[in-house]
């Protein structure tokens, strides 16, 4: 039997969508990282709190009362109300018409998917901004669509001006993302209206991933909240997730919201494919809207001030207003792309992305610092360092 089995090219049998999809530059950092005994870790794309007592006791409450089947596809009723009277105070959206609906997701990548998959065929264009959250390419790429991207280096504002030069008849859907991944930076309420004209403009769909939308500095608030092309149409589809909010990435739980006649298609989907979001997580999860996580946002902006002094006057860094991240130009004066920077950090215990992950560009990494103060401060001690090792020409 087991010789049998050997006959087949396993390798041949893979599907071309499969095989366009690359993950080898992130693996090369894990990789090179795992080979450290304790690394200064500055890579990881999560909060470093655990996730808030009351929530992880309905979770545990959930499953003693055994809410472990399967939910309905949409998600349970109680949770669905919470988000869409949350998003009603939020973004002042009227979720009773009818018109909008909510759908709970196996995370925020879930809620992406099931869009992507509802929206776009083969020939369909989608812009994203360059740097991009690395799932956008194969997201893309699984529903056949062309990944158009739009260069927003050095600044990283997904301008309306950017993105008017990108569109062509065959963009379906405008995919933001701010707070930005890997950037941090959130675009303010002029720039997103004109977003949402432009898109109108052309008959493009805002897709909006706010999954950091909680992780939003005060400095880069408007009106104390985060700014939002939902506050400005809702013929747009929101996407929002509890992972980097609350700390519990591991549940796998997000939401997408936006017009009733697109949802009802993606649940279809839901249904054939992770057919629910986790139970004891939507149960747990009930009460999120009343905790408060501004005590960690504050922390977190702490260090992203660390951040912009550690380099200033040392190299550019766009100012992060959100997220953990901070996207950081490797000096030109060093000669080097930011693949060999990151693995100079590594060859001195520090791990960073490379923004070719991210990017067309090799130019920048990306630095999380979603990480402890003191391992935060060594990282940026020996980075700066690194920046200082300007070669000299013979
Ligand atoms: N969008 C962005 C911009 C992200 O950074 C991430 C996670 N790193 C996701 C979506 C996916 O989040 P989730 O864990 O909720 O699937």
């Amino acid at each position: 039997m087991a010789t049998q089995m050997m006959m087949h090219d396993f390798e041949a049998m893979i599907s071309r969508r499969c095989r366009a999809i690359d993950v080898s530059g992130i693996r090369s950092v894990f990789e090179l990282g795992a080979e450290l005994a304790d690394p200064i870790n500055l890579s990881i794309g999560q909060p470093d709190f655990p996730v808030p007592e009351a929530l992880k006791q309905s979770a545990i409450d959930a499953i003693r009362a055994d809410h472990n089947g399967y939910t309905l596809t949409q998600g349970i009723p109680e949770l669905r109300e919470r988000i869409a009277a949350h998003l009603t105070q939020d973004i002042g959206w009227d979720m009773s018409a009818g018109d909008l609906s909510v759908l709970v997701s196996s995370g925020t990548s879930g809620a992406l998917l099931l869009a992507s998959m509802a929206l776009l065929d083969p020939g369909d264009e989608i812009i994203v901004g360059d740097p991009y959250f690395v799932a956008y390419p194969a997201i893309a790429e699984l529903a056949g669509a062309t990944l158009v991207c739009c260069n927003t280096h050095p600044d990283f504002r997904l301008t309306a001006a950017r993105v008017e030069r990108a569109i062509t008849p065959s963009t379906k859907i405008l995919l933001l993302n701010s707070p930005g991944n890997p950037s941090g930076v959130v675009l303010t309420g002029d720039e997103l209206r004109d977003l949402v004209e432009l898109c109108r403009a052309h008959g493009v769909l805002i897709v909006s991933d706010e999954i950091y939308d909680e992780f939003t500095y005060a400095d880069a608030r408007e009106g104390g909240r985060c700014p939002s092309p939902a506050r400005f149409t809702d013929e747009m589809l929101l996407v929002r997730g509890f992972g980097k909010s609350y700390g519990c990435t591991g549940w796998r739980m997000g939401y997408a919201a936006g017009p009733a006649k697109i949802i009802r298609e993606m649940a279809k989907l839901q249904q054939y494919t992770f057919v629910c979001a986790p139970s004891m997580a939507q149960y747990g999860l009930l009460g999120v809207f009343d905790v408060d996580m501004s005590g960690m946002v504050e922390a977190y902006r702490r260090r992203r001030d660390m951040v912009l002094e550690a380099f200033e006057g040392v190299t550019d860094v766009a100012r992060p207003g959100g997220a953990f991240y901070a996207f950081v130009e490797v000096p030109g004066a060093l000669g080097l792309t930011a693949s060999e920077f990151v693995h100079r950090g590594i060859e001195r215990n520090v791990l960073t992305i490379p923004g070719s992950v991210f990017s067309r560009r090799d130019t920048h990494f990306r630095l999380s610092y979603a990480a402890r103060e003191d391992k935060l401060r060594a990282g940026l001690d020996i980075l700066v360092g690194l920046m200082s090792d300007i070669p000299t020409t013979a």
